[in-house]
């Protein structure tokens, strides 16, 4: 009889623990703010499903898309959320544009988040709608000049990677006049407006252009690494910027996680392990080098290692966004 109860109490005791355990049964949302379908969105599906494995327990995972301003509704959202865990921010270098671009932020990038850790950094490719009359890199700079003020360049939203981009390579190649710029919630309405030849070209990420190259259904004139792309089947026959002599030229794009200040360090914790888990998991690996991305090894899975790393590119892209003299409000 003792025994019968002892085993009920320890029955009852797990019981409760199992209720309170993270995650329970409610679903951990990813909340990415751009468009579903482009390259944010990859990372965040991917990242997921890794996470749903490593995490074990029957924890699952659901993608919310709150897209527009660059990333920046999105941000605010979850920094307005309750801190425990169910609702996490999966966001790229626009963390670090935004507080640049937007000077009436209503989030504070480095207070009002923890830092779980980094992702992955991708490369960028400079693309155009299939029928631009121009197919190599050197072809594209003489038809922009050629036709200065009558092409657009779409991006996907201000403060967005694409954006950025753009901005740094109008700069470059001085034809900050030479385009109109065209927002997006995402690049993915953007590839589409672009695959059917509404607008003239973009800055995207490899993640979403892979893809398209590969199909033909855009054209892709160069990346914006410092080095070619020599262990990508596709991206290693497209010059770098630098080689098409853009001096200094070099923009790769990167991806974290976050979530709400306040969320508790044990939750924290076992985010970060789930997450160090699934970004060796063999799967991920493959799906994300395929398309040009790199995984970050553990040591920039930390919260420190991230938090630090934001605020350095926070302090590298203000000037960048003052040069260019463009603000979003
Ligand atoms: N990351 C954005 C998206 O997923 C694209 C961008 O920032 O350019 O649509």
């Amino acid at each position: 009889m003792k025994r019968l109860l002892v085993l009920a109490l320890a029955a009852t005791a797990l019981f409760a623990q199992a209720q309170t355990s993270f995650p329970g049964t409610k679903p951990i949302t990813f909340v990415v703010p751009f468009a579903a379908g482009g390259p944010t969105d990859r990372v965040a599906r991917d990242l997921a499903e890794a996470m749903r494995k490593s995490m074990g327990n029957g924890a699952n995972f659901v993608v919310e898309n709150v897209n527009g301003a660059g990333g920046t509704i999105g941000a605010a959202k979850v920094s307005k959320a309750a801190p425990d865990g169910h609702t996490l921010l999966l966001h790229h270098i626009g963390m670090a544009a935004a507080p640049g671009l937007y000077r009436k932020l209503s989030y504070k990038p480095l207070e009002d988040f923890e830092y779980l850790g980094m992702i992955n950094e991708v490369p960028m490719t400079i693309i155009g709608k299939p029928q631009l009359a121009a197919n190599t890199y050197r072809d594209l700079e003489n038809y922009i000049k050629a036709n200065s003020g009558k092409l657009n360049i779409a991006h996907a939203g201000l403060g967005s990677a694409s954006h950025l981009c753009g901005l740094m390579w109008q700069s470059s190649i001085n034809a900050k006049e030479a385009m109109t710029t065209i927002p997006f919630g995402g690049t993915a309405p953007a590839m589409n407006a672009l695959v059917g030849g509404q607008v003239d070209m973009m800055c995207d990420q490899t993640t979403n252009t892979v893809g398209q190259i590969e199909a033909g259904r855009v054209k892709a004139y160069a990346v914006t690494t410092a080095k070619p792309l020599s262990s990508n089947k596709l991206l290693k026959d497209y010059p770098t910027l630098q080689e098409m002599g853009l001096k200094g030229f070099d923009l790769t794009i990167w991806h974290g996680l976050y979530a709400p200040k306040g969320t508790p360090p044990a939750v924290l914790a076992q985010i970060n392990t789930a997450m160090k888990a699934a970004l060796k998991d063999p799967e991920f690996i493959k799906k994300q080098e395929g398309l040009g991305a790199v995984v970050v090894t553990d040591k920039r899975v930390e919260p420190a290692a991230h938090k630090t790393f934001v605020t350095n590119e926070i302090n590298k892209l203000k000037p960048v966004i003052d040069a260019a003299g463009k603000y979003a409000d």
